[in-house]
């Protein structure tokens, strides 16, 4: 078979909906006629959702004529939980085939609109059904594919890939989403903006295999300073490294800055011509109460002038920019 036609996902799952016990067993020895399949049945709607959810089949065939809780809402409430996994544009989605005695094309319009994606009608021919089962789960095998993809695509476009901490759009994006919550929620953000001491002498004595190294180290041990699910820290570039800080004021951002300096240097790594003969790190920092007249990047500035500061002073320090308003 060509590579355009790929076969159905291997073990799929099929989730049989119908609230006839005769029914239910006819349709599952057809559906036992294709290899590699799990097949779940239940008979009422109001088991489906939990099926759904612990099973994650590839495909629902549903009798729409359902008792309680019909198959058009059972559709909508279906279609309702994948949303919930997530805004992106690759939610989710389980193909849902609607199986009816009643050959109404007014309910096979309003079984589409609520989220169904075919019909089929009782009494079910075999044929037609493992037709359509076919068809369906190879075009969920193959959307499943481009969600994966997706995902892979969106990891790699926010991680830095030597550190493997997030990297400067993944902080971008996050600085102006905290910037709004916390304007919102009339809370404190901070900024930690820190830089490695003497670097490019690192690279030129021990060459650049070890420098990137030694960034791999520092970028681990700073993430590892932040205690707060809240708290991220990205590499900023070359040998920078920038955290945010929600809800942390000028003080809890201090500290924590405190805590990634000695991280840094606790690492111990050997540096001739650095303090004390090691690696260590200088940083910047600035806090704000987000205004609507102001914006993330003045913040950031303000952390920038911080870190200037702290080189200047000798380095391997903390300098926390008092002029940015509380
Ligand atoms: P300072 O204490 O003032 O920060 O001095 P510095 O030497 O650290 O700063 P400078 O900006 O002069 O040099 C930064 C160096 O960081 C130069 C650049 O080659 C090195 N660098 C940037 N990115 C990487 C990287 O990914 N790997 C390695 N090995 N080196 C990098
Ligand atoms: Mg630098
Ligand atoms: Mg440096």
């Amino acid at each position: 078979m060509s590579d355009r036609f790929p076969a159905m996902a291997r073990n799929a799952t099929v989730l049989v909906i119908d609230p006839s016990p005769g029914d239910r067993a006819q349709i599952c020895e057809c559906l036992n006629q294709l290899p590699d399949l799990r097949i779940i049945a239940v008979g009422e709607a109001e088991h489906a959702l939990q099926a759904i959810r612990e099973a994650n089949p590839s495909l629902v065939l549903l009798d729409s004529t359902q008792k309680g809780m019909d198959g058009i809402a059972l559709t909508r409430a279906i279609r309702g939980w994948e949303q919930q996994g997530g805004n992106s544009a690759f939610a989710p989605w389980t193909p849902i085939v609607f199986l009816s005695s009643i050959a109404d094309e007014d309910l096979l319009a309003q079984g589409i609109l609520a989220g169904g994606d075919d019909f089929i009608c009782k009494p079910v021919s075999e044929v037609v059904l493992l037709a359509k089962v076919r068809a369906m789960l190879r075009i969920a095998a193959r959307q499943r594919e481009i969600c994966d993809v997706h995902r892979q695509l969106k990891e790699i476009a926010t991680l830095d890939s030597l550190t493997g901490i997030p990297n400067r759009r993944y902080f971008d994006d996050m600085l102006a989403t905290e910037w709004k919550r916390c304007l919102r929620t009339d809370t404190p953000l901070s900024i930690v903006l820190s830089d490695v001491d003497f670097f490019k002498q690192f690279n030129d004595i021990y060459g650049h295999q070890a420098g990137d190294a030694c960034l791999k180290a520092v970028a681990s041990t700073l993430s590892e300073s932040l205690f707060r699910v809240e708290d991220s820290v990205a590499r900023y570039g070359g040998e920078e490294f920038v955290a945010i800080l929600p809800g942390t004021d000028a003080n809890g951002a201090f500290s924590v800055a405190e805590r990634m300096r000695q991280s840094a240097l606790e690492l111990c790594i050997p540096h001739a011509k650095g303090i004390d003969g090691r690696i260590s790190c200088s940083f910047g920092v600035a806090s704000t109460r987000p205004r609507a007249s102001s914006a993330p990047q003045q913040l950031l500035r303000f952390a920038d002038a911080g870190l200037y500061a702290a080189k200047r002073a000798g380095r391997n320090r903390v300098s926390l920019n008092s002029d940015c308003p509380a």
